[in-house]
């Protein structure tokens, strides 16, 4: 009979955040897969707990991954946990997490700490819609396109961030987002220099291009508001049917009435066909 693979959530900062059960899956497990074992023996340390460790993290989980699948359909069970919070949010155990579903292994996920869960509760914003979109990317091109697909995201997006990319980072979404938006940095969290400035992008770039960002960070931004909800497509319509009864063409009524009010022209004039059509 296979094993089980436990996700076990650890402490972002403070060790009193391991919970019972997590612990309890820790000392019950055969085997413990970490991200840093130097990291994690120092938890294993303040639960007094001695197991046997194997090393999954981004460099070899490939060849990792491989031998821990191997050992979970021989029937051995695995708490994986890596360096802090959540195993599998923006970190390599997603890619085991897939391998031992497709590989026919149970996975059990313990509920715990998360930065972004964290960090969205006390950012401020609103929390009934958000998105969470981990590091941007760092290559220029796909970095772009992320932060242009998010020019019209009206969610609440969440961002990580290393220290040294923070000031890059907060330049790139002043020039996607507008520097008036809100912005709820993030730093320390569960530590004991914890700090959250609800304040702007400007005003969150201001702040770090005189002060040197240091610790670790969490981005909440507001989505796009409501007010600036366009394109009106109601009042596209509206303004191409005042142009077809002066007289102009379908075509050339969709095409202006889409260019003043920022609507797609063939959508437009699609609609106007169906309702000429009835
Ligand atoms: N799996 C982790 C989780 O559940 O949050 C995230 C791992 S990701 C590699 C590390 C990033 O999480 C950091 O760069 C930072 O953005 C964020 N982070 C982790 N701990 C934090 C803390 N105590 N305060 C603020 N941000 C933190």
């Amino acid at each position: 009979m296979a094993g089980k693979l436990y996700l076990v959530p650890t402490p972002i900062g403070n060790l009193g955040d391991i919970s019972r059960r997590a612990a309890e899956i820790l000392e019950g497990a055969d085997f413990i897969a970490a991200e840093d074992t130097r990291v994690t023996v120092k938890l294993l340390n303040h639960l007094e707990l001695k197991k046997p460790m194997t090393a999954y993290h981004r460099h070899n989980c490939e060849t990792a991954g491989a031998a821990i699948l191997r050992r979970l359909q021989g029937g051995e069970s695995c708490a994986l946990v890596t360096d802090a919070g959540t195993p599998a949010i923006s970190d390599p155990g997603e890619d085991l997490v897939a391998l031992c579903a497709a590989g026919g292994v149970e996975v059990e996920a313990i509920p715990g700490p998360c930065a972004l869960t964290v960090a969205l509760s006390v950012s401020g914003l609103p929390t009934g819609r958000f998105a969470f979109e981990g590091f941007l990317p760092l290559n220029k091109k796909n970095r772009r396109a992320r932060l242009d697909a998010l020019a019209d995201e009206t969610r609440t997006m969440i961002f990580y961030e290393a220290p040294h990319k923070l000031r890059a980072t907060l330049d790139d979404l002043a020039d996607a987002l507008g520097p008036d938006r809100r912005l709820a940095v993030c730093r320390e969290l569960t530590k004991l220099h914890e700090e959250v400035l609800r304040t702007t992008i400007g005003e969150a770039q201001a702040r770090y291009a005189a002060q040197e960002p240091r610790g670790e960070f969490v981005l909440v931004a507001a989505g796009r508001p409501a007010q600036e909800e366009a394109p009106d497509g109601d009042g596209a319509l509206a303004r191409a049917e005042e142009l077809r009864r002066a007289g102009l063409p379908l075509k050339q009524a969709a095409a202006q009435a889409a260019e003043e009010f920022g609507v797609k022209r063939r959508e437009l004039y699609n609609q106007m066909l169906e309702r000429e059509r009835d």
